[in-house]
């Protein structure tokens, strides 16, 4: 089954402006098959994800949590649920500001202590096209990373699989998926 998704949304659980209704209808207007609540571990509020459970959606609605980790400085790690399997992803490495030997580095260590699946190759839903590179050996995915309105919608993936969490886990997992961006796509500018 061909679907379109979101791997890192944030809500007013944590840090984001949107309620996670709200969150459900904008991606849903957008067509997404699925989205991954994923606030801020040291932000999210008890229960807040409890609601997902009574909303009237077909969409499939992931339970994450995007942990903030020491690992020589900060960097943030999202951990997704499915069904039986979970899904880690390094995110939005260009908000490192490391060079790129630097950001390798700290992707390998932070792999130590998490099985990392994939690299997020975008801020904000831009574009960072210097971190596709066979050095980063992992599949690479395109997320919003939306707190907003206007940040729903700006990169996703697409892929052809079991309509399930677990289904849509193992593709990301094969690299058996697409990033795509809206027309209106930008690079993010390279900080160094
Ligand atoms: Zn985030």
């Amino acid at each position: 089954m061909h679907l379109k998704g979101a791997l890192h949304v944030h809500t007013t659980c944590s840090d984001g402006e949107l309620t996670i209704p709200e969150v459900v209808n904008i991606y849903t207007g957008l067509g997404f098959d699925f989205i991954a609540l994923t606030d801020h571990d040291y932000l999210l509020r008890p229960n807040c994800y409890d609601i997902v459970k009574t909303l009237p959606t077909d969409m499939i609605i992931f339970r994450g949590l995007e942990l903030t980790v020491f690992e020589k400085g900060y960097v943030h790690v999202n951990r997704i649920k499915g069904d039986t399997e979970r899904l880690h992803i390094f995110n939005h490495p260009a908000e490192l500001d490391l060079p790129m030997e630097k950001v390798i580095d700290r992707i390998t260590t932070v792999a130590k202590r998490f099985p990392i699946d994939a690299v997020e190759v975008t801020t904000k839903g831009f574009r960072t096209p210097e971190y596709e590179i066979p050095e980063i050996p992992y599949p690479k995915v395109a997320t919003d990373d939306s707190h907003t309105r206007i940040g729903c919608g700006r990169a996703w993936i697409e892929m052809d699989c079991p309509r399930s969490k677990d289904g849509i886990i193992r593709a990301i997992r094969n690299n058996d998926f697409w990033n795509c961006y809206n027309e209106h796509h930008a690079v993010f500018p390279q900080m160094k």
